[in-house]
């Protein structure tokens, strides 16, 4: 029989989002006439705005013509697009980013978790404690990794701990790593990054030849003009950190899918014999090996997110989960809940209460107030004792929600 990988096995079993799944079913089940509201979702629920639509209308009929049909597109994405993403995103911002530093994809979840091939095997990496799992299992799969120990820690991997102890500011790694994986706005606690702890980590990275992989899926959701939305507005940035940006949150793409990674070329990285190779040029092969582009009606309608029109859309749909993001956090302040982030993320981070388990708050939840949400230990042991909520949600679907949780 053939082989195989076997770090697929030392995964942890019961992924988060099937066992909410599976507790939500067994609950409505039991309960068929209760109506459940679920917050837990890290997906968007308001429709395409009609400017993207229209552009991808325009395109699919283009594409019904025998002239203006595209078949294989650049597999790094079209021009079109990536000038577009490089003027709104980056020249605004006064940032310079060529056009071949710019690589559009299906997706910031596949481009995080593809990018640790390019690294050599041995390099250890840092994540933040919680975190968004894919950093960590694309790693364990790849064989970076040992066993996963009894609290949920894999060996050789680094932890940082963000705790209400330290702000949700994680220390920066005291031993070697060569990969930190940060993530600001961050997904599961919705907290931020300011300008001078992003300057600490660049310079970190710097000092210990380590480089920063940046996702910036929420950077969309920032409404204090001082936080950089970007980690190229640090000076020095381009020596060492990669960024990931995704329309996904931002424009609504989670069914429709396109991204872009951004590797300037002077991030370099090295081989066994010490010899410098730029990080930008292994992820081209690896791209165009491996990828064969975004469709053109997608880049169309990802383009059409940067015309005024779609901006404003875009803008008002934003404006709309903050305004969620913003009842979750005064009800729950209101009902005696801890809470952190929500303020420039669609994330809210509360404190589980009477120090209850992130699964037994999930539980109490569900059966008392029918509203589902996603237990902070899933998200890593540093998790544990909190609780996140969505404001993906519809509006009089947090109301309600926000009632029930105040009657408890
Ligand atoms: C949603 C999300 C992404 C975006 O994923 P896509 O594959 O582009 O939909 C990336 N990073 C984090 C942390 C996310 O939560």
């Amino acid at each position: 029989m053939t082989g195989i990988n076997e770090n697929y096995l030392k995964l942890k079993a019961g992924y988060l989002f099937p066992e909410i799944g599976r507790r939500v079913r067994s609950y409505s089940d039991a309960h068929p006439n209760e109506k459940i509201i679920r917050l837990g979702i890290g997906d968007v629920t308001l429709p395409l705005a009609p400017t993207i639509v229209n552009a991808m209308v325009e395109a699919a009929k283009e594409m019904g013509q025998a002239n203006g049909f595209h078949g294989y597109g650049p597999e790094q994405g079209y021009s079109f697009l990536i000038q577009k993403i490089i003027e709104h995103d980056y020249t605004k911002r006064g940032v310079k980013i060529d056009e071949d530093e710019v690589f559009v994809s299906d997706g910031s979840k596949c481009d995080c978790g593809n990018i640790q091939e390019i690294f050599s095997l041995d390099s250890k990496i840092a994540v933040v404690d919680p975190v968004y799992p894919v950093y960590v299992d694309t790693n364990v799969m790849a064989g970076r990794t040992g066993e996963v120990d009894a609290s949920g820690r894999y060996a050789n991997i680094v932890y940082m701990p963000a705790t209400e102890a330290n702000s949700f500011e994680p220390d920066f790694p005291k031993e070697k790593a060569d990969i930190i994986y940060l993530c600001y706005p961050n997904n599961p606690t919705g907290m931020v990054a300011s300008k001078e702890r992003l300057a600490e980590w660049v310079a970190f990275a710097k000092k210990n030849g380590s480089i920063i992989l940046f996702d910036s899926a929420y950077e969309s959701f920032i409404q204090d003009p001082a936080i950089p939305k970007s980690i190229y507005e640090i000076p020095g940035a381009k020596e060492v950190a990669m960024e990931f940006r995704s329309f996904s949150k931002t424009a609504g793409f989670t069914g429709t899918r396109c991204a872009y990674l951004v590797i300037p070329k002077e991030l370099k990285g090295k081989t066994s014999k010490g010899e410098e190779v730029s990080f930008n040029s292994l992820w081209s092969r690896r791209h165009t090996t491996k990828f064969n582009g975004v469709s053109y009606i997608t880049q169309k309608g990802a383009e059409a997110v940067f015309s005024t029109q779609g901006q404003k859309e875009i803008g008002e749909q934003i404006a709309y989960y903050m305004e969620n993001a913003r009842l979750i956090r005064e009800g729950l302040v209101k009902s005696g809940f801890t809470v952190f982030g929500g303020t420039n993320a669609p994330y809210i981070w509360l404190k589980t209460p009477n120090g209850l388990k992130s699964w037994d708050f999930f539980d109490h939840l569900l059966s008392k107030a029918q509203v589902v949400g996603t237990p902070g230990s899933g998200f890593g042991p540093a998790g544990e004792g909190y609780f996140r909520l969505s404001a993906f949600g519809k509006r009089e679907d947090v109301i309600s929600a926000l009632d029930r949780i105040q009657k408890l």
